[in-house]
């Protein structure tokens, strides 16, 4: 391309820095190639940016962390030198404006009269998406080798994280580098411009690491959040790429926007747009706003600052994947285009921002200031409480904290009123157990505190009636993500929200103390025993299996000596195992940080004895995932990382594309993760493949399926479970109607004496199927189809779990399940339904669920085992560790596989 506009174009990354001369290396010098002319690798970046960091009074560098393949994490600094010296004076001070409660009168006007706005810029958090990262290098040169101050290093500090996603960033630019050949195409079908599967967007666990700035599974996010909240930025920004056709987009958002995002915010969106509209106009460069992007999910760089007093700002530039492509209308786009896009859109943001310091810092204090008082109607503290899972509760506190959100907890037993659950019945008083944490409203940071606590925030009826709109004229959903994410739902911990604020006997928690290990009664007669109610007892378990001792696991509860033990809770014989246990049992409570009790006797004083046949002898779980095309990227990497880095455990990943003749003699767990659409397994398995799976469970594998994998294994083109879907089954209704009744008749057993020994007329009920005529089925199939168009948007349904089934070990009543598809299962009897989506009345727990999905999710399947010869199938309608944050759910995945290859199917006996 050599056209006037090209040159144009090169002038906006050549412009000199500003008047005089630095000696400071252009990226061009150092990388030894002209700008955009391809992506910059990480470790040549990094060193880039030590080199600005050493040469440049203007910059430093703060190293944050590392990612799982362990590169470091960093950020760059940018101000004035003479600010850069005291840069610790000016954080405090400036921090000080993040809580107006403890401003000295007359501080703050000094503070925003004298002291620099912060701007945080976050730059390639999806690892494919490559040109902001070469963009950073040249937005951080100009911030470094300015030989005198600019208007933006007088006024700000810039935080600028360069390399969000290194791991990401890495794996990509070698597929890239793979499929690329001597001469470049510009065809987006290309696999130059592709890669291959897992692609590039997530972590090295391929999670969506945009999507977790409040659920912090991730290493990256655990090193980035807290430095950002360190920084209290009065604007932050997030930089990534979208499809390779499209122009550039940037905030502010369309609708939905989460009620938690305050005007003022809204406001400020719509100024940086104006400026970078206007240097985009200055090219005559295309872009859009509010186009496609919406704020009612909190968890993106971008919204997240909108919750904390910072203006959010999104960025989306047409991706070229280093190299060009080719375009609607015979025109290309370049990867110096991108780039140059990026750094014009920095410049400008920093030009508003510097601009409107003054007013920034006011608004920043005033939307602090305003957070501190809760508004009508509105919670004025949360209660998480300990009860049931300790571990799983401090991890979600933990979660909070390191976003800045204080908690505080108590040590006595205290009585709060108007306390309100999440299936939004009446308020209530409770007792509430020491160590209960409250999180209050009044608090700098309740906005945040609220959008990621809160059980059930509510969409306006205008979007509402623009999103049906849309799902009936053009099949589509307005919504870009999950519609429901309430942690203590996602975490299924006991939680209230109350009217009230908390009592004074709640103090500031500092940090939370992890549970210590013990072994009570270490030296016992016949044995020892783990509860299974803390999550602390699955890492137990695990660390069991690894030194492979022979570990039982109760069905029933039972007490011994004096000592509790709910469901599922585990069992090791003396006789049964090698001596070297009693000394490694300390070692397995340290590590799992759980309590062990040895017992001096097998008679318990209430529940089974532990010589009998209700300690069920489990099995060390040999599992196999598959992964590659086809396979879920972020459903996949879901797994594995709970599997492998989570809980340490050996996993196998099977190639997908040998599904079909696989040998999976050697494990005894196939877990299939969901899919994209249900025909990937069809393809994958073949019908080959499917025969085999059925011969391999029958002989006493276990199947364990999530999603689209149980989607498939219910389709009866498949016939390998008897679940059906419920689209396939429509003429059958009844029977599955009739089946939930008996289930339900089993759950609550009613004797009637007089007609079991008596001889009383039986009188026949007449109430029950006494409707008209049986169902029209061409009737069924359109409401069918039309309630699949009304699916659950990633909203948080209510599951009720069987007290009976293995499956529910450790999880409570009920699980509030992630559901995001248009699959319904339906299941009777032989199929045990561990756990079943909640009536109608009961079922919707959070996000958008239109009556017509209400109706046809009720009363389905969540999660259901069965038989099959000495093996089983277990079915999943959903990803149970959804983002790795449903803890609620996860237990019962984790049942099945730890618990369940003892529990559910027959071991072949030694011999
Ligand atoms: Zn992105």
């Amino acid at each position: 391309m050599t056209t006037a506009r090209s040159v144009l174009i090169a002038l906006v990354l050549s412009v000199s820095v500003a008047s005089g001369q630095s000696s400071i290396p252009s990226p061009e010098a150092f990388f030894g190639f002209a700008p955009g002319v391809k992506p910059v690798r990480y470790d040549d970046a990094v060193r880039y940016c030590r080199l600005l960091a050493s040469q440049s009074p203007r910059m430093r560098m703060v190293e944050m962390g590392e990612s799982y393949e362990h590169r470091t994490l960093f950020y760059l600094i940018a101000g004035s030198p003479e600010r850069l010296r005291s840069l610790d004076d000016i954080r405090a001070r400036h921090n000080r404006l993040a809580d107006p409660r403890t401003l000295r009168p007359g501080e703050e006007e000094s503070i925003i009269t004298e002291d620099p706005a912060v701007v945080w810029i976050g730059y390639g958090i999806h690892g494919d998406e490559l040109s902001s990262v070469d963009a950073a290098m040249h937005v951080a040169y100009r911030l470094a080798a300015a030989t005198e101050d600019t208007v933006i290093l007088k006024n700000l500090i810039v935080c600028l994280e360069p390399i969000e996603n290194p791991d990401g960033r890495e794996r990509y630019l070698s597929q890239l580098q793979q499929w690329s050949g001597s001469i470049s195409t510009g065809d987006v079908q290309s696999m130059q411009h592709n890669g291959s599967w897992p692609y590039g967007r997530g972590n090295h666990y391929l999670f969506d690491v945009n999507r977790d700035w409040f659920t912090l599974e991730c290493r990256e996010s655990q090193a980035r959040v807290p430095a950002v909240a360190g920084w209290n930025p009065q604007v932050i920004i997030d930089a990534h790429e979208m499809g390779a056709l499209d122009t550039y987009l940037f905030s502010p958002a369309r609708d939905p926007i989460n009620p938690n995002i305050g005007e003022p915010a809204r406001h400020w969106s719509g100024v940086f747009a104006a400026d970078q509209a206007k240097a985009f106009d200055a090219h005559g460069w295309s872009y859009y706003t509010r186009e496609w992007s919406d704020d009612w999910f909190p968890g993106y760089g971008s919204s997240w600052g909108s919750y904390v007093g910072a203006v959010g700002i999104l960025y989306e530039q047409a991706g070229t994947d280093g190299s060009f492509v080719r375009r609607p209308g015979g025109t290309t786009m370049s990867y110096r285009e991108a780039v140059e896009h990026h750094v014009v859109s920095s410049l400008a943001n920093l030009t508003t921002a510097a601009a409107h310091r003054k007013e920034l810092l006011h608004e920043f204090v005033a939307s602090r200031r305003s957070a501190l008082e809760p508004r009508k109607g509105e919670p004025r503290a949360f209660y998480l409480l300990p009860r049931a899972n300790p571990t799983r509760v401090g991890s979600l506190v933990e979660r909070l904290m390191k976003q800045g959100i204080e908690v505080r907890t108590t040590t006595q037993e205290t009585k709060v009123r108007a306390l309100h659950d999440a299936t939004g019945g009446e308020a209530m008083t409770r007792l509430l157990p020491a160590g209960t944490y409250a999180v209050s409203m009044a608090q700098p940071l309740s906005r945040l505190a609220k959008a990621i606590l809160e059980f059930d925030p509510r969409m306006t009826t205008a979007f509402l009636e623009e999103e049906r709109k849309t799902l009936q004229k053009e099949k589509d959903s307005k919504l870009y993500d999950v519609t429901a994410w309430s942690l203590p739902l996602a975490f299924g911990v006991e939680a209230y929200w109350s009217s009230d604020d908390p009592a004074s006997s709640f103090t500031p928690v500092t940090t939370v103390v992890r549970p210590q290990g013990k072994v009570v009664n270490p030296r016992p007669a016949y044995g020892f025993l783990i509860d299974a109610g803390d999550d602390v007892s699955i890492d137990a378990l695990v660390g069991l299996f690894r030194r492979d001792y022979q570990v039982r696991a109760a069905r029933e509860t039972c007490v011994v000596e004096g000592h509790s033990f709910s469901r599922g809770s585990l069992l090791l014989r003396l006789n049964e195992n090698p001596k070297t246990l009693v000394d490694s049992i300390i070692s397995v409570a340290a590590s799992a940080g759980v309590t062990v009790v040895g017992v001096n006797t097998a008679l318990s004083s209430k529940g089974p004895d532990l010589g009998g046949n209700d300690f069920v002898l489990l099995r060390n779980p040999r599992i196999a995932i598959p992964a590659g095309p086809g396979v879920s990227m972020t459903g996949f990497g879901a797994l594995w990382h709970l599997l492998d880095f989570r809980l340490g455990m050996k996993v196998t990943l099977l190639p997908a594309s040998q599904l079909a003749t696989a040998d999976l003699r050697p494990y005894n767990v196939l877990l299939l993760p969901s899919a994209g659409e249900p025909q990937a397994y069809q393809r994958l398995f073949g019908k080959g493949g499917i025969a085999r799976l059925k011969e391999w469970c029958e002989g006493g594998g276990t199947v364990v399926a999530l999603d689209e994998a149980a989607a498939f294994l219910a389709d009866t083109a498949t016939g390998a479970s008897a679940v059906r879907l419920r689209h396939q089954v429509l003429k059958d209704l009844d029977l599955y109607a009739k089946g939930l009744e008996w289930e339900r008749a089993a759950a609550a057993p009613v004797v009637d004496s007089l007609r079991l020994w008596g001889n009383v007329p039986v009188v026949k009920d007449t109430a029950k199927g006494a409707k008209a005529g049986p169902p029209n089925e061409k009737e069924l199939a359109l409401s069918d189809e039309r309630a699949r168009l009304f699916m659950p948007r990633g909203s948080i349904l209510r599951v009720n779990l069987d007290p009976d089934h293995w499956l529910s070990f450790g999880a409570g009543d009920y699980v509030g399940a992630l559901v995001y598809t248009a699959d319904a299962f339906l299941s009777r009897d032989p199929v045990r339904t561990a756990a079943r989506f909640a009536d109608e009345d009961h079922l919707r727990l959070s996000g958008l669920l239109w009556p017509e999905a209400r109706e046809r999710w009720a009363g389905t399947a969540y999660a259901t085992r069965e038989a099959k010869g000495k093996g089983q199938i277990v079915l999943f309608a959903g990803e149970p560790n959804f983002r790795g944050v449903f803890r609620g759910t996860e237990r019962l995945l984790l049942n099945a596989l730890l618990w369940g290859p003892g529990f559910g199917t027959a071991a072949p006996l030694e011999w």
